[in-house]
């Protein structure tokens, strides 16, 4: 495939080449990536996967990369892969990334930040000359929010060599098969297995926190020890559709039956590790009307944890207390796992020297972070040791064109990044 030059970079690119200040170069590249066309919308910034979006967007990602000292790839599955050489020339890597797609309405750095201070941190080196025993590759995974269709991770999950069930059910809002849209960039299902990345031997990812830990500790860069586990239920009570005259020991309400539910599920999260969280997101009545005592109520269900084993023990208790109820109200519930997400704890030898760095950088010991939220990283870890830092967001707010992050975290973000760079290189 190909990419038309990227004019609207240039001015950021001449400016930042005199002047590499390489935080602000980031940040800025973030800010210009955030309009149209490098957004599906006029107002905002919506990076759907495989969109036109995505397409100018690694045009310039591309071009960047290419300044950098990197050699260029799209793999089979969308994803936009810079490498830079070691020694010798087959030597295994280090592998920087995050994700280049961003939900409706998004923020510019969610993602997008780490894969520029991969970028940057490249470009220090290759300034210098300087070649190290490991290749260094900068990936920029095309789908990790799942904001177009119902996969989410799909490039990291094809990076780490995960097998993935895609038909031609999955379709987008307007009907386009996952099928479609990779054919029409030339990709498709059958070589995903080509995206697997070979010879990895760590991968670390610099993201926003997506909570607002480092800002109320007055901290720039925040170590992550780990990204929580996530299960994902539908969640549907059947009674009987009634009228309201029904006599209240008659009825088999759902609904009655689901906010008795929703209090129980917030009861089990508040009495389980500080890290276990329980949210109902949606709740739907079918056919609900004023004068119908509520047949049918269909809710999602959320269950994430960084404790080994307290998402599984959250999950069997709320199960258990699910079918109690079922038997007191006289109301049917049936459970459907619709998504089951991994998470990892980081590795603690890249731990060490990603924490040093930051010491180094900073001058203080790094607040220690769980993530709640998912993150590439958690699917990357199933194929090499993964290490997280996370960089002070304002507010902890994304998702939301509210994003906001400083040049000088930014800053200490890509000095901590080489850094660690330099020392992985002393370790080998
Ligand atoms: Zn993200």
């Amino acid at each position: 495939m190909s990419f038309g030059p990227c004019w609207d970079m240039l001015v950021y690119m001449t400016e930042a080449t005199d002047n590499p200040i390489h935080g602000a170069r980031a940040k800025a590249r973030c800010d210009a990536l955030g309009v149209p066309p490098y957004s599906d919308q006029k107002d905002g910034l919506f990076r759907p996967y495989l969109g036109p979006a995505h397409h100018a967007t690694l045009g310039c990602i591309a071009q960047w990369m290419d300044e950098a000292g990197m050699s260029v790839e799209i793999d089979a599955v969308g994803n936009i892969v810079g490498h830079y050489a070691g020694i010798p020339a087959d030597a295994p890597v280090l592998l920087l990334g995050s994700h280049v797609d961003s939900v409706r309405d998004g923020g510019r750095y969610d993602g997008m930040l780490g894969v520029m201070l991969g970028i940057e941190t490249v470009a220090f080196f290759h300034a210098q000359g300087r070649r190290f025993p490991f290749a260094i590759e900068v990936i920029g995974f095309g789908d990790e929010e799942g904001s177009r269709f119902s996969t989410y991770m799909m490039g990291s999950r094809s990076a780490a060599g995960l097998e993935q069930e895609i038909d031609d059910t999955i379709r987008d809002s307007e009907g386009i098969t996952l099928h479609r849209a990779l054919a029409d960039w030339g990709l498709s299902v059958q070589r995903f297995g080509t995206a697997r990345r070979q010879n990895v031997l760590a991968y670390l990812e610099a993201h926003i926190e997506q909570a607002p830990h480092l800002e109320r500790a007055a901290r720039p860069l925040g170590l992550v020890r780990g990204i929580a586990s996530q299960y994902r239920y539908r969640v549907t009570f059947t009674g009987l559709a009634d009228h309201a005259g029904t006599a209240m020991g008659e009825r088999r309400d759902a609904l009655a039956a689901a906010a008795e539910a929703i209090v129980s599920i917030e009861a089990v999260g508040a009495a389980g590790p500080d890290d276990l969280v329980t949210t109902v997101g949606v709740l739907q009545v079918e056919n609900g009307a004023p004068n119908v005592v509520p047949g049918q109520v269909v809710m999602t269900m959320d269950i994430r944890a960084v404790t080994p084993g307290a998402r599984e023990a959250a999950a069997g208790e709320i199960r258990s207390m699910l079918d109690a109820l079922s038997r007191k109200r006289q109301v049917t519930v049936q459970v459907e796992r619709i998504q089951d997400l991994q998470g990892a704890l980081c590795d603690e030898t890249l731990n060490r020297m990603l924490g040093e760095a930051i010491v180094e950088t900073t001058g203080e010991e790094p607040p220690l972070l769980l993530s709640q939220a998912g993150h590439d990283a958690m699917v990357m870890a199933r194929c090499a040791p993964m290490s997280m830092l996370f960089i002070r967001c304002a507010g902890g707010i994304s998702h939301n064109p509210a994003e906001s992050v400083t040049v000088s975290d930014v800053e200490a973000a890509f000095d901590t990044l080489t850094r660690v760079i330099e020392k992985f290189g002393e370790d080998r």
